[in-house]
């Protein structure tokens, strides 16, 4: 079942009291907890011809699979994120925990797991680093704190700015000596043991910056968030637009995909609505912006209108890495192919920020890092739904110079250079694959690589970002708030909070909260 209407078939018609740009996670929470809490009718604009932005699902030649949810965390009965999926979507969300071990963390010819619970987790580390188990009871005790910290900080980015200027410093207060540090500083405070902190930034990928580069706030936020363990949504990613439209629809609002939204309209100074790709006009006193920070300031808002101190920011911003993506497909079962439900993040060894350097300064170089996902192995209704199938998603880092030559081309037609170095990177990806689980080989069914101008082309990052701007130091000084300086534009999604399906879906709860007061807020996030 498609989610929304086509808007080439179908014009958004009627009154709206706000328009959404771009229905990513955060666009999607946003609108729900508008027509939900507020009563708000809410038009929402997709450019993609699927509704869900990095949350969508696209199927080929009977297979089907996820492009940005391949686990999250806080989804046990009393966990947070749960709780705010099941008010937002009134609890039609079902959810499949990963197994026990739900990331294998491998480092050359070395295996590490990561088991389910705090305290188990800590046990298995301290099982692997018998010398360290000081420094692996801290290190749970710190990113749990700093996670903690982290809501307050975030909290203080929907308020309204006069509110902000007095409670500001003090919510922020405490997080940002560990936000504005690196993840390797603050590591290399608890322990000098460098297979430790390999093993410890192990899920890196999540936020796609090696320890020498990352903020320790984001690190700390996805630590703590897969502590307690992992879970899938059941019916694949695809089930998480579903469950949100029909409650944006219940309130009068509409989904319209294939919706491209080329300017914000800003009359007497304040956001008035949309104009289309094609033209077309819709008004809204309220427009919230899921398109990320850069095309909504950079593209999206006419140039007159842009804030210029905000604009420079954002310029000194470094956007998230691209990355490739194979998505393998197989006439087989999970069963068959003793395929479980357990990420693996592959290194070559221990050292990540070299191996980046090196593959970022040498393609040729091996990759510094392949995700092995299986999402087929996560959802139960996998089986039901694509019968005697199986599917895999390969991840790598791919920086977008590297694809730019081609950005001028149209998909599936960029030409045969473009087409051997998929093939090259395919290949290799497929190496790396088959080492770890040799009984694939020979069994591949469908393979098809995306790279950063896949991402592009389908979900408007402009240079592939795999996460928006890059969670370094630098980011958490950016002065993004859900409200922006032009009055009824807002930011919503992974740009306010951060990279992660529970980031943009908290930036969705905080903007519609930025919209319709502070209580909104608490009522969603209460535990
Ligand atoms: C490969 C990959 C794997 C990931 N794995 C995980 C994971 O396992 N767990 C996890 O928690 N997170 C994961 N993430 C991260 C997570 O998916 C994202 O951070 C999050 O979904 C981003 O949500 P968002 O609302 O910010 O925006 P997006 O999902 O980026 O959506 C923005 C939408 O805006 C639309 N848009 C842009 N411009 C316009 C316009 N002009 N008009 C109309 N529409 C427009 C785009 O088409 C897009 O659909 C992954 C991401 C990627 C890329």
């Amino acid at each position: 079942m498609h989610v929304g209407t086509s808007y080439k078939q179908r014009t958004p018609d009627g009154a709206f009291d706000a328009i959404v740009v771009g229905s990513g996670i955060g666009g999607l929470a946003c609108a729900a907890a508008l027509a939900k809490y507020g009563k708000k009718r809410v038009l929402v604009l997709e450019r993609h011809y699927r509704i869900g932005g990095y949350t969508h699902a696209f199927s080929r030649r009977g297979y089907e699979w996820d492009v940005g949810v391949h686990y999250l965390g806080e989804l046990g009965p009393r966990g947070a994120v749960r709780g705010i999926f099941d008010r937002l979507t009134d609890g039609t969300l079902r959810w499949a925990p990963l197994p026990d071990v739900y990331d294998r963390i491998v480092l050359g010819d070395r295996s590490y797991d990561y088991v389910t619970g705090a305290r188990r987790f800590a046990s298995k580390m301290i099982e692997y680093f018998p010398g360290e188990t000081e420094a692996i009871g801290r290190y749970v005790t710190l990113v749990k704190q700093v996670s903690r910290a982290g809501a307050r900080y975030f909290v203080d980015r929907a308020l309204p700015r006069a509110v902000s200027r007095l409670a500001g410093p003090l919510l922020r207060r405490g997080y940002m000596r560990y936000a504005t540090r690196t993840t390797r500083e603050v590591l290399r405070e608890l322990t000098r043991n460098e297979e430790l902190i390999a093993v410890l930034t192990g899920q890196f990928g999540d936020y796609g910056l090696p320890p020498s580069r990352s903020s320790f706030a984001i690190h700390a936020a996805v630590a703590s968030h897969y502590l307690g363990g992992a879970w899938y949504p059941i019916g694949g990613a695809g089930a998480i637009a579903r469950a949100f439209a029909p409650i944006v629809e219940a309130a009068g609002g509409e989904l319209s995909h294939s919706a491209e939204v080329a300017e914000v309209l800003v009359e007497g100074g304040r956001a008035a609505g949309v104009r289309m790709r094609d033209g077309r006009t819709f008004r809204a006193d309220l427009v919230i912006s899921d398109a990320g920070a850069a095309n909504t300031f950079g593209a999206l808002l006419p140039e007159a209108e842009r804030p210029a101190s905000l604009v420079k920011a954002l310029r000194s911003a470094t956007p998230s890495v691209g990355y490739m993506c194979l998505y393998l497909g197989f006439r087989h079962t999970d069963a068959e192919l003793g395929l479980t439900g357990t990420n693996l993040w592959l290194y070559p060894d221990a050292d990540h920020d070299a191996n980046i350097a090196r593959f970022l300064a040498d393609p040729s170089a091996p990759l510094p890092l392949v995700y092995a996902s299986f999402p087929s192995a996560k959802d139960p209704s996998f089986q039901e739904r694509f019968p005697g199938r199986a599917t895999i998603d390969l991840i790598t880092l791919c920086p977008w110079d590297w694809v730019e030559k081609w950005k001028d081309t149209t998909w599936m037609k960029r030409g045969a250079d473009y087409e051997a170095l998929k093939a090259s990177f395919s290949e290799r990806l497929l190496e790396v694959l088959f080492a770890r689980l040799p009984q694939l080989r020979g069994k591949v069914d469908h393979a098809e690589l995306s790279t950063p101008l896949t991402t592009r082309h389908f979900a408007s990052h402009p240079r592939g970002e795999l996460y928006g701007l890059d969670h370094d130091p630098a980011r958490y000084r950016l002065p993004l708030r859900a409200q922006t300086p032009v009055p009824g534009l807002y930011l919503t999604g992974a740009d306010l909070v951060s990279a992660g399906v529970a980031g943009g879906l908290v930036a969705g709860v905080l903007t519609a909260g930025a919209i319709l007061g502070v209580r909104t807020i608490l009522d969603i996030m209460r535990r």
